[in-house]
């Protein structure tokens, strides 16, 4: 049976004063449930404040990226093995704006999932189609290669200890949610992609879904048998609508 998850993305957002009070709110609402996990991403640079507000509550944390080196001569990047210390969970790896805006390849987030894990931290692979592949028909084909990359680099079995996050470009921040039928079309299909290599791995991975995803459509999305829960970008920035997704995932975890 594969636990729900709630992760927040918060991106380039936030301030120390925000990040407190958000904290407190997301680990007393986390505190409430153990059949649910709630996780929240943060920009390197507020981790330790978010590890300082959430240490001892349920809530989990993570980084929004991670580089593929551990140290060195490599300005302004992160270390996995930094951001471990300061008591991530995960480490989102992939997200369509590091792919976008910073060129990264799957090969090199493949890479990145590798240095993750080695570091102790679970990666969260996000991949997901553009608006003209969907529209072309593409997406299935999008996510494979995706996914395929991250096989070649580390093993099918590597996703025992992953989540991937399947997030439609055309869906994040602009408030087009796919429906839950495309989405759980969507996850069925990785589901299966998965399973031609390993039945176990495909059954245990949990699949979120991201992309304008709110406490209004949060709870239709997580009742399709793929979805396993969400990651959320800017509901996870506003209080009242991050703890309300988590306790639609609370609500439906068995
Ligand atoms: C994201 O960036 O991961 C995301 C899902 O954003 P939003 O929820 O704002 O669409």
């Amino acid at each position: 049976m594969r636990q729900r998850l709630v992760m927040g993305n918060w991106k380039l957002n936030g301030t120390k004063e925000t990040v407190v009070s958000l904290i407190k709110a997301f680990a007393a609402e986390a505190n409430k449930y153990d059949k649910v996990e709630a996780a929240i991403c943060a920009p390197a640079i507020f981790i330790g404040l978010v590890e300082e507000n959430a240490k001892g509550s349920r809530l989990a944390w993570g980084s929004e990226d991670v580089d593929v080196n551990n140290q060195g001569a490599f300005t302004g990047e992160n270390s996995p093995v930094q951001i471990k210390e300061f008591g991530c969970k995960y480490a989102i790896v992939g997200h369509s704006e590091r792919r976008g805006y910073h060129n990264e390849s799957s090969e090199y987030v493949a890479k990145k999932f590798k240095a993750a894990q080695a570091a102790g931290l679970k990666p969260v692979l996000c991949i997901g189609e553009s608006l003209e592949e969907f529209e072309a028909g593409k997406t299935n084909e999008v996510v494979d290669a995706e996914i395929k990359a991250v096989i070649d680099e580390n093993g099918i079995d590597a996703f025992k200890n992953a989540v991937i996050a399947y997030e439609p470009i055309w869906a994040i921040g602009t408030g087009k949610t796919a429906t839950p039928e495309i989405a759980e079309g969507v996850h069925k299909h990785i589901r299966e992609y998965l399973a031609s290599f390993s039945k176990e791995v495909a059954e245990g991975v949990q699949i979120l879904y991201g992309g304008s995803c709110n406490d209004k459509n949060a709870s239709e999305l997580f009742q399709q048998p793929d979805i396993d829960g969400g990651l959320i970008g800017g509901a996870s920035l506003k209080a009242d609508k991050f703890t309300k997704i988590i306790e639609a995932a609370a609500a439906l975890a068995k």
